[in-house]
């Protein structure tokens, strides 16, 4: 089964078979491959070990998300959020649920973040002390720009937040020419091809020294992990995915091998192509332009046939050995097709086969949207 969502991605049998053994995580012969681990991270960031840490821990995403935000900002802080889709609403959430305040900056979701209207609202609104930014919204396929955002908002003496879950491995990165981030957060399981389990903040050491405590949840305090790693490398606090790590480190020795950040964008790209057209090939409407649509996600039109149906399509194709998600978060009834993990532009091929297969199956003759059948 090939997955073709935007993570959990498809991994390859290395990685998933470096998971097979038992081990303890506070073990004195892993902690050194624990500070390794963390290490490489940041070298893919280009974020001075001198200035930077990758704080990491057990969980997913929005876990990393929440923990930036709570460790970052005082309770009642404001975050402005640009709303650029189902992410940048969920950030919004766990703001205002975690007691900081989300300030959301209405915006085009499909189009790139304008910085002069981030610009216009940090001025605007004083209090504001952090921009709560998504380099890749999933929910819409489009790449929003750190560095251009991040200028702006370095210009303003304000801090980035950046959720970096779905991009980072595969999208450039430069947080040593972006001291204005504060946390770049990404997970284990997206562009970095390896398993579920671990969240990473990419964290400047200097704004985190003396604020433990500040997040109100000793789980979720970054300080306090930080704080931990000074004690001594390696130094973890609570009980660690230990197997996932292993696995991560077999991932990372995949992307270096295959050429790092620009060969894992150049085939993402390459896999993106192949899908956009094979699905104009068969008569289908990607939700975007060419021009706008990112090389991680996308969205394609759901036929307007009465025949269709998401979750048969789904089943459908699932039968055909590949699994989509069975929702979507676009304004229009569409699916979603992730272009990220260990699959080359043969198997978008394959996966438009299996489409139109699937189509025919479950008699959807009319493909374009907006359309109602004869
Ligand atoms: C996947 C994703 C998340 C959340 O990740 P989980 O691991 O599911 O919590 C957050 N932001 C973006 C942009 C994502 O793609």
């Amino acid at each position: 089964m090939l997955l073709l969502i935007p993570g959990p991605v498809t991994t390859r049998p290395e990685v998933r078979q470096a998971m097979a053994q038992d081990i303890a995580p506070w073990d004195n012969d892993f902690r050194p491959r624990y500070a390794a681990m963390r290490a490489r991270v940041l070298g893919i960031a280009n974020a001075p070990a001198e200035t930077h840490d990758a704080i990491c821990f057990g969980g997913c995403g929005h876990f990393g998300i929440e923990a930036a935000i709570r460790s970052f900002l005082p309770a009642g802080g404001r975050i402005l959020i640009p709303q650029v889709g189902a992410y940048a609403e969920r950030m919004a959430r766990l703001a205002n649920e975690a007691g900081r305040i989300a300030v959301p900056l209405a915006m085009d979701p499909d189009a790139p973040v304008s910085p002069q209207a981030v610009a216009a609202a940090l001025a605007a609104d004083p209090e504001i002390t952090h921009v709560g930014l998504v380099y890749n919204e999933t929910g819409t396929g489009v790449v929003h720009d750190p560095a251009s955002i991040g200028d702006v908002v370095r210009a303003a003496g304000r801090r980035v937040i950046l959720d970096a879950v779905s991009a980072f491995g595969a999208l450039p990165l430069d947080i040593s020419a972006h001291p204005e981030i504060d946390a770049a957060v990404f997970t284990s399981n997206k562009c970095l091809e390896g398993l579920p389990g671990l969240v990473f903040a990419i964290c400047r050491k200097d704004r985190l020294e003396g604020t433990a405590g500040n997040a109100g949840s000793w789980s979720f305090d970054l300080a306090d992990i930080l704080a931990g790693y000074a004690r001594g490398p390696g130094v973890i606090r609570f009980t660690p995915p230990a197997q996932v790590m292993l696995a991560f480190m077999t991932a990372l020795d995949l992307f270096d091998a295959e050429g790092g950040q620009p060969a894992r964008l150049a085939r993402y790209r390459a896999n993106t192509a192949a899908l956009y057209t094979g699905m104009q090939g068969i008569g289908m409407v990607p939700y975007l332009p060419f021009a706008v649509q990112g090389p991680i996600v996308m969205n394609i039109h759901a036929p307007t046939d009465p025949a269709w149906s998401l979750q048969g399509f789904v089943d459908a194709l699932k039968r055909r050995g590949y699994l989509i998600s069975n929702f979507y978060n676009t304004p229009q009834p569409s699916f979603r097709v992730g272009c990220i993990g260990a699959l080359t532009p043969e198997d978008m091929r394959g996966f438009v086969q299996a489409t139109d297969a699937a189509l025919v199956e479950l008699g959807v003759h009319h493909r374009l949207p907006g359309q109602t059948a004869a």
